[in-house]
Parts: structure tokens; sequence; C-alpha cells
């Protein structure tokens, strides 16, 4: 059986892993990226690239996003030449950025009077996960819709989690990031610490990651931090966008997240000190260089 033709808006360092999985699933696919340059390579293995977000999506039959926050995903699919005036009826949209529930919920509304359906699926995994296939689908939505868009969602996760009506996956993947976040600035400043304290460093950080505090993260994080690398996996600014979305939403659910607040004024710390385009485990920089505020 023929595969249906699948449009991948956003070729970052989610966006390619995820396109070479659904070439390599066999869907005829076509990309769109802001900067052309990123589609090249996936054009020489067999890609076709759009130069508009309405040309990718004319003609598919699923159009994926995976993009930066809400504004690019508001110009991708909204804009000029934006996807959704794009689409045709029946067809799916799958929007897997990272954003605000507020957006989806205007997103869901517009598609819905297009007469397309509508699932947000924000991820868990980073850039190897995207690259083998293996991220986690946080999906909100119709259950129809949903199994509709699963074979091809299948084809880049290692598994599928439906937790209810549009707007569902983007809340569970804020609330994620931000325990995340809290945890990546927590090691950092852990770390901070063991360096100024005259403890062997890596005796030290054996007690935290062989105890109650090594989560997968924190170890992960404190390998980076102690070698150092910041080779980007997931990008600094984009971690401090997620506690920033996540403040928001639970402001207007009358709730104050105290501890993602801590951790964004450490995030907008290393922002100001200009690595917010290396890897979130970068936060550690300006503890290690200037003391404490
Ligand atoms: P990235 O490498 O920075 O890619 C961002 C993408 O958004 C690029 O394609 C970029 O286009 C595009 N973009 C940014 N601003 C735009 C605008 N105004 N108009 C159109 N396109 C725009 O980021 P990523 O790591 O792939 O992350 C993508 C999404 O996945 C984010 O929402 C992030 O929070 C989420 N996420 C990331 C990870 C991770 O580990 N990296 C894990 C889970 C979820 P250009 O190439 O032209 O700049």
């Amino acid at each position: 059986m023929n595969k249906p033709r699948v449009a991948l808006l956003g070729l970052g360092i989610m966006g390619t892993g995820m396109a070479r999985r659904l070439l390599g699933g066999g869907f005829p696919l076509t990309v769109w990226n802001r900067n052309p340059a990123k589609a090249a390579a996936l054009v020489s293995e067999g890609a076709k690239a759009a130069a508009t977000p309405r040309e990718a999506a004319t003609g598919a039959e699923f159009i994926f996003s995976m993009l930066a926050d809400d504004r690019a995903s508001r110009g991708v699919w909204l804009g000029q030449d934006g996807a959704l005036a794009g689409t045709a009826p029946g067809a799916v949209l799958v929007e897997c950025s990272t954003l605000t529930v507020e957006w989806i919920t205007e997103l869901t509304k517009a598609a819905t009077a297009r007469g397309v359906e509508f699932l947000d699926a924000p991820v868990t995994g980073s850039k190897a996960q995207a690259a083998a296939g293996e991220l986690n689908f946080l999906v909100g939505g119709s259950a129809a819709t949903l199994e509709k868009a699963r074979p091809v969602l299948t084809a880049m996760s290692r598994s599928i989690t439906h937790l209810g009506p549009a707007g569902s996956g983007a809340m569970i993947k804020l609330i994620n990031n931000f325990v995340c976040g809290v945890q990546v600035a927590a090691i950092g400043e852990a770390i901070a610490m063991i360096e100024r304290s005259g403890l062997e460093r890596a005796r030290a950080l054996e007690v935290l990651l062989n105890g109650a505090p090594g989560s997968p993260l924190v170890k992960l994080m404190a390998g980076r931090m102690t070698t150092p690398d910041f080779t980007p996996n997931f990008l600094l600014r984009l971690l401090a966008k997620d506690l920033s979305y996540a403040i928001q939403e639970a402001g207007q659910r009358s709730l104050e997240l105290t501890t993602a607040k801590a951790a964004l004024s450490q995030f907008e710390r290393a922002i100001a000190a200009g690595h917010g385009d290396k890897d979130m485990s970068a936060v550690i920089e300006p503890l290690r260089q200037g003391g404490t505020r």
C-alpha cells in the first residue's frame, strides 16, 4: 500500500532527525525550513524541498511542524504563505514543537475552522532520540485522529501517550520541562559549590549521582558540565523559553512556580553571558566564572 504524503516544517536539531526517520519509514516527504540550506542534505536523501510552508502543506495528508517557539509556529501556520492555507480538508496537522497551551488552543480553532484535524504532539527525548526514531510523543487531540496519525508517529518514536483533548500534550510537556529546567539549574549550582568547597569533585559527585538526586537528566548534565561539553543537544535559550511558558501557564491558573522562576533566573543569566546557543548544560558557566549574584 502506498504510504501517505507527509510534510515536515522546521529542520533544526530535532526536525532533521525526524525527517530522516520519515524517509527511512518510506513516507514521501516534503520539507521546509526558514533557512533553506538545512534542507539540502535531506533532498539528496530523497525529500522534496518546498519554497514556503504553504507549498509544503499542499497535497500532504499529514503536516508536522518542529519549530522553536509560539512566534515561529504562528508565522509558519498562519503567516504569509503559511501552511494552514495549503491544507486540504481531511488533512491532519501535527504540531510537535514545545509551545504554550494558549497558542495550541488558538491553532486548534484555526485548524477546525478550515476542516482539518489537529494534534499537539510535543516530544521527550533529544537529538539522539530524534535521529534514532526513539522519541516519546505526548499527544493531545481526538483518539480517532491519533489513530490516523499513529503509523506516521510510530516511524519516529519509542512511545506514544494520549493525554486528552488538544492542548493536553503541550501542558504535560511544559510541566515535564520545568522539572527538567529546575534539575539542570540545581546540578549546575551543586557542581559550582563542589568546585569552590575544596571537596574532591569526582568523589563528591559520585555521592550525588549514586544517591537520591541522581536522576537520568542530572547524571547526563553532570557529565557534560564536568567534561565540559556544551555542543548543543538542547539549546539553553529553548529551555529558558519552556520555563517561561510553564510559569505563564501556571500563572493563568493562579499557581506560582517558584522553583521554575529561580531556575529561569539562572538560565537568563547564562543567556546574558552569551551562552544561549550552547547546550543547556552551559547554565553552569556564569556560576563558575562570576560568583553568585
Ligand atoms: P533548533 O535546532 O533551534 O530548531 C528550531 C527550528 O525553528 C529551526 O528549523 C528554525 O529555523 C525554526 N525557527 C525558529 N524561529 C523561526 C521563525 N521565526 N520562523 C520560522 N522558523 C523558525 O531547535 P530544536 O532543538 O530542533 O527544537 C525544536 C522544538 O523542539 C522546540 O520547540 C524545542 O523546545 C523542542 N524540543 C527540543 C528538544 C531537544 O532536545 N533539542 C527536545 C524536545 C523538544 P532556522 O533553521 O531557519 O533557524
